[in-house]
């Protein structure tokens, strides 16, 4: 079972990845937390690589292309073989926010990035997505202050981001929980909670 948490910089995913894995795991479900880009040690070296602020510079298509690698290798080594294994596998980002950072926020052509998605990730598809929402200006004024090299994009590009995610769920809003990351994190969790056991039966 493929659980993916997206949405964008501030919202609350990685807290929320944690309180879902210890809550599975304590009923007795094997989990597996990971995260894009990263997850493998290769994808870590690569997502390394887009948050140095050295390379500022890097080409929205280079860039793209980087990420693409670091899920290429996630994919094959370690989601696709932990889901075999029968584990449930939560990821900290996923294909969505390819489209959503340099389809909506970079303007990279939507089709072609689809593309780039499914050459990296195949035909897997998440069982289900945690989408976060929440203003722009809030979800930014959570960032801690030592921002990476892409937390320091305008609000403007993080308005096209979160339109970028609100979008996308539209196209299968059956595989979407949409939630208002304002929420308090433990009522958050609950109704995450809620969702994901449904679903797990
Ligand atoms: O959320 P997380 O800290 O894991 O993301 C790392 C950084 O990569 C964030 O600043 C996020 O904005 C950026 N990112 C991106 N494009 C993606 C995925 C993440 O710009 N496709
Ligand atoms: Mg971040």
């Amino acid at each position: 079972f493929f659980i993916v948490f997206e949405g964008m910089d501030g919202v609350g995913k990685t807290t929320q990845v944690q309180l879902l894995a210890e809550s599975l795991q304590k009923k007795g479900w094997a989990v597996t937390v990971t995260r894009e880009p990263g997850g493998t040690p290769a994808g870590e070296r690569i997502r390394g690589l887009l948050l140095d602020p050295a390379l500022a510079g890097l080409t929205p298509l280079a860039e793209v292309l980087l990420y693409a690698a670091a899920r290429a290798e996630h994919v094959a080594r370690k989601i696709i073989p932990h889901l075999e294994a029968g584990r449930v596998v939560i990821s900290d980002r996923f294909v969505d926010s390819t489209l959503a950072y340099q389809g909506y926020g970079r303007g990279l052509d939507l089709p072609t990035l689809s593309g780039i998605n499914r050459l990296a990730a195949g035909s897997l598809v998440p069982a289900l997505t945690v989408l976060l929402d929440m203003p722009v200006e809030e979800a930014l004024a959570r960032l801690p202050a030592r921002a990476d090299r892409l937390e320091r994009e305008s609000g403007v590009f993080f308005q096209r981001v979160r339109r970028g995610f609100l979008e996308l769920r539209l196209r299968d809003p059956q595989r979407y929980l949409l939630l208002d990351g304002r929420l308090p994190p433990l009522e958050l969790h609950a109704r995450i909670l809620r969702v994901v056991e449904e679903r797990l039966k």
